[in-house]
């Protein structure tokens, strides 16, 4: 079965398939990426203020009891150390009148209003320092502690985390589509492309025997489906195929002998005597009939008959032997052989070697009159039809009459000559 066209790479199923996978696989991920990224802001900014809190809470005795003893040292070391934390731009000891004991560092200025609005709010911290003189106290406000955490830093560590988590999005989504891309060629297409080689090399004569594509990984699937389903059609257009043989079989060949019937010998010499006229060659007929066949059935049985007309059709058939001629049963006991390119001397020496060959059968007619066996009468025309007013019938009524002349010089012989009869 040709095929009009290969299917283009870019039409491929495959290809379609990835891009849609891509595509959806790209909107699902970037989705689920905002989610997490929305997630892992509100993450980020819990971590941020429960560590700071912590910070604070660490110092706050120490800061309250520098504020208390309005101890400058003490603050300072305070301070100090706070402000070696990660992200924090500022750190300030106040104590109670507002004076400022100890302060490092300075307010950042970043203009973000993206994150501005994402950790604007917790970047300032301000934490009251209460002193108790003895842990029973209810403690008094001796000063306060601010801290500021630099919105920068912040959201340069956010834009990194973000980063990452759509990178590690973008690979998932690759590895997806790839799998995807991968599964449906294993199970899809590449089973597809086979099934549809299989058919492109289906001979249309012989439908029936193409190479049933062998498809491991899909057992029962619809693809075996589909194989199936292929096989039962050209299994029937087989079939068909046969009958449509036979019936020409059927209508061509004599059931009896295996030769071309009449029907077909009519038919086939209208179309070599066409072509002899084109080709100007010269077409040969050989008018057969075997002699005292009635005797034969009478004494031997009809049965016995019948396998002499089989014989005599195979001897013809071994000794005609070019693909172009034709032999066919006329009728009853009567063959005729048909020769294209053929003259009347190569027709004879044709007619004369099936003599031979039939008295080399030996098949014995004790009741001929002519012979101990079978023997043949043959008459022979041969004639090249020059023009369209020229019909095959003039031929073949010429090598009748031959064979007729035959007969009535004797039987078992060749007439290839003209007579007046
Ligand atoms: P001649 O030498 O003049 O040809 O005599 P003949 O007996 O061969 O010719 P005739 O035409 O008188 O007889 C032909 C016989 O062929 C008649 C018939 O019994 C026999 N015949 C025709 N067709 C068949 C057939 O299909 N099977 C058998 N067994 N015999 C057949
Ligand atoms: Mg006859
Ligand atoms: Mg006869």
């Amino acid at each position: 079965m040709k095929a009009s066209n290969q299917v283009s790479r870019l039409r491929s199923l495959t290809t379609k398939q990835a891009l849609a996978t891509l595509v959806a696989g790209f909107v699902l991920s970037f989705i689920a990426g905002a989610i997490e990224l929305f997630f892992d802001a509100r993450k980020m900014r819990d971590e941020i203020q429960i560590q700071t809190s912590q910070m604070l809470k660490l110092v706050e005795a120490t800061a309250a009891e520098a504020a208390f003893q309005l101890n400058p040292e003490l603050a300072e070391q305070v301070v100090t150390g706070l402000y070696s934390g990660d992200n924090i731009v500022k750190v300030e000891l106040r104590d109670d009148f507002d004076r400022v004991m100890f302060s490092l560092g300075e307010e950042e200025n970043f203009e973000s209003a993206f994150y501005q609005r994402l950790f604007g709010d917790i970047v300032h911290y301000q934490q009251p320092l209460e002193y108790r003189v003895v842990a029973s106290d209810s403690g008094r406000q001796v000063g306060e502690l601010e801290l500021t955490l630099s919105l920068q830093a912040l959201s340069q560590s956010f834009t990194e985390r973000s980063l990452l988590i759509i990178l590690l999005s973008i690979l998932k989504t690759l590895g997806i589509v790839f799998l995807m891309v991968w599964v449906f060629a294993f199970l899809i297409t590449g089973p597809l492309l086979r099934v549809y080689n299989a058919l492109q090399s289906v001979n249309l004569e012989k439908p029936g025997k193409w190479h049933r594509p062998y498809l491991k990984y899909n057992k029962g699937d619809e693809l075996e489906h589909l194989v199936k389903g292929l096989d039962d059609l050209l299994k029937a257009f087989q079939s068909g195929l046969d009958q449509r043989d036979q019936l020409h079989t059927l209508s061509t060949v004599d059931a009896l002998t295996g030769v071309a019937n009449r029907r077909y010998f009519d038919e086939r010499l209208e179309l070599i005597w066409t072509e002899s006229r084109e080709r100007q060659e010269p077409l040969a007929i050989l008018f057969i009939d075997i002699d005292f066949f009635k005797l034969f059935n009478d004494n031997y049985g009809h049965a016995a008959g019948d396998e002499c007309l089989k014989k005599v059709a195979n001897l013809l058939l071994s000794t005609i032997t070019r693909p172009d001629d034709l032999v066919a049963r006329y009728g009853g006991e009567e063959f005729v052989c048909v020769l294209p390119g053929t003259g009347l001397q190569g027709a004879n020496q044709l007619a004369r070697r099936i003599q031979d060959n039939i008295k080399k059968l030996h098949l014995l007619h004790e009741f001929s009159s002519c012979s101990q066996h079978i023997t043949l009468s043959i008459g022979v025309a041969s004639e090249t039809p020059m023009n369209h007013e020229m019909h095959p019938e003039r031929l073949l009524r010429l090598a009748d009459e031959r064979l007729y002349l035959a007969k009535a010089r004797g039987r078992n012989q060749v007439v290839s000559e003209h007579s007046d009869i």
